[in-house]
């Protein structure tokens, strides 16, 4: 059995590959494809950009296809950067970059107003038939600065405060248990074996 991840970021390659991987399933991405193909988000809602990125290459490929659209909610920031993670302070930066600026607009905010969530939508698409969806939440704050090196994204600067951690301080197997996207798998889970995936 094989479903594709309709997803170039080896970050969350990583995390679903290791979510679901051990159960005979074979998982492909579109790191595979031997075909260019690109993906326009609409940007409206994570739902919207979960279903078109699932459905898109369902199309394409015939298979099962899963996608996961995501993104970090900054309260001080009324909910930014949202959808717009991927690309906050424009297309051409890096990670670490979009941290340090993420940082800068805080600067001046105390603890008790650095709360954020990561958001996660997987949308799952049999050929043929209409969309599933899960969703997923992971509450935290922003911290003063970045601390870290696993995961990736927003994660040196996601501060979980009852592991007294940011998110790139804890391994693969913690954070695939707590975050956003693990709640949001463990519902696609029961969904990919109501399919028939092992
Ligand atoms: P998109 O789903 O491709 O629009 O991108 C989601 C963006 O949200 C990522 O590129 C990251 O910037 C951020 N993000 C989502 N999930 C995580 C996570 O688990 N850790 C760190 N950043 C994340």
């Amino acid at each position: 059995m094989e479903i594709v991840l309709s997803t170039f970021n080896p970050g969350k390659i990583r995390e679903i590959k290791s979510y679901l991987g051990d159960r005979g399933l074979k998982i492909s991405t579109l790191l595979d494809l031997p075909y260019p193909i690109s993906l326009k988000e609409a940007r409206n809602s994570y739902q919207e950009n979960a279903i078109h990125k699932a459905q898109t290459v369902a199309n394409i490929t015939g298979k099962i296809t899963l996608a996961d659209d995501s993104g970090l909610e900054v309260d001080a920031l009324g909910g930014k950067p949202g959808v717009e993670s991927a690309r906050f302070g424009g297309e051409g930066l890096t990670d670490s970059q979009r941290n340090q600026l993420l940082l800068e607009y805080l600067k001046d905010i105390p603890w008790a107003q650095r709360t954020a969530r990561y958001i996660c939508l997987i949308a799952i698409v049999k050929p043929g038939r209409e969309p599933f969806l899960c969703q997923g939440v992971c509450e935290g704050l922003i911290a003063f600065k970045g601390q870290g090196d696993k995961g990736f994204g927003y994660d040196p600067i996601f501060y979980l405060p009852e592991y007294s951690k940011t998110m790139a301080e804890l391994d693969l197997t913690l954070k695939n248990h707590i975050s956003h996207r693990a709640k949001a798998l463990t519902q696609a889970k029961q969904i990919l074996l109501g399919l028939g995936l092992p």
